[in-house]
């Protein structure tokens, strides 16, 4: 495994920045990480500032709102080629080797890094990468991510963004992590989840600008084996052999995780490809799902309608036909 020593940043060094009166724990460590890289990473000084003044247009999509953010620096994610040889090709930018000097991290567990995302879209945006290079897969790791949504408590939220949709490192397995006020579809599910159910429960709503089904407990081993069941028959009804195209988001509150669960029918919409005034270039992962849909290009924000919204979020998200088939069959 990759020595990660020098890249830790410890307590001494991170009490500068931040002095917590209780016992450091992990979501201080990392509330005192991101004031420390935005005072010394210059490159991240500039992507919160030019966050902070981006612009956004709401649009309404089935009554629900979506927000479309103006957001020019994410053209490196959104338009990332993520073929097996262009990445075999480039060098990882999650490897600790590749990393630009003033990047720091805060260990989490034995097998996790938390960093600064320098391509932020929401505020307090983390990666929490693997510190081994290694796939970019869920199943194993399922537990890891509901033990860091626990760790970063209910002001934030995680999320996972599957290789074959959203994840611009299919290579290297990572999580993320943002602040959650404002993100949507947490507002559109909060009146129908039950709170610190004692079995997994399951909540979607019918006619949602998507098709995404949360399900909540307040048990860990149960949510773990009732997510590697619903995998299991996400793929069989999206008939795949590899991971099933998903994207996950995760709150933990009241003792409760929600697991968002986001099937896709693609990666990227047709307008994507599309040239002239047809284009669109927005490549939705579980941000954009979630509410915040990303728009690097000036002129492809200016002419972004709800109908738009609505073909796209069509198109990359799972079918009603195959999400009851799914549903059906996890239930
Ligand atoms: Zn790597």
């Amino acid at each position: 495994m990759a020595n990660w020593d020098s890249r830790y940043i410890h307590d001494h060094a991170l009490r500068a920045y931040w002095q917590p009166t209780g016992d450091w724990d992990f979501r201080q460590r990392v509330s005192a990480l991101l004031r420390q890289q935005h005072a010394t990473w210059p490159m991240l000084r500039d992507a919160v500032t030019g966050l902070v003044a981006a612009e956004y247009k709401p649009l309404s999509v089935k009554g629900c709102t979506v927000l479309t953010q103006f957001n020019p620096a994410r053209i490196v994610s959104t338009a990332a080629k993520v073929d097996a040889a262009t990445i075999k090709q480039r060098a990882c930018f999650l490897c600790c080797e590749n990393l630009p000097p003033e990047e720091l991290g805060v260990a989490f567990n034995d097998e996790f890094v938390a960093l600064c995302n320098p391509f932020p879209v929401l505020a307090d945006h983390l990666v929490i990468a693997a510190k081994e290079h290694r796939p970019q897969l869920i199943a194993d790791d399922f537990g890891a991510l509901l033990d860091l949504t626990r760790a970063l408590g209910r002001d934030w939220f995680t999320l996972y963004n599957g290789p074959r949709c959203g994840a611009s490192a299919p290579d290297h397995l990572h999580f993320q992590a943002c602040a959650r006020a404002g993100v949507p579809l947490f507002d559109d599910f909060a009146a129908t989840l039950e709170q610190s159910p004692d079995t997994v429960r399951l909540s979607w709503q019918t006619d949602y600008r998507i098709n995404v089904l949360a399900a909540s407990s307040r048990k860990r081993d149960e949510l773990c084996a009732w997510f590697l069941r619903a995998l299991t028959e996400l793929a069989r009804v999206t008939e795949t052999s590899e991971e099933p195209l998903l994207n996950l988001l995760v709150t933990f509150q009241h003792e409760t995780w929600t697991v968002f669960l986001l099937p896709r029918g693609k990666h990227r919409p047709a307008c994507y490809f599309a040239e002239g005034d047809a284009q669109l270039t927005v490549s939705p992962a579980a941000i954009d799902l979630s509410g915040v849909l990303v728009v690097p290009q000036p002129a492809h924000f200016a002419r972004i309608t709800a109908t738009d919204v609505a073909q796209i979020l069509a198109e990359v998200t799972l079918d009603d036909e195959r999400f009851k088939a799914w549903l059906q069959a996890i239930q």
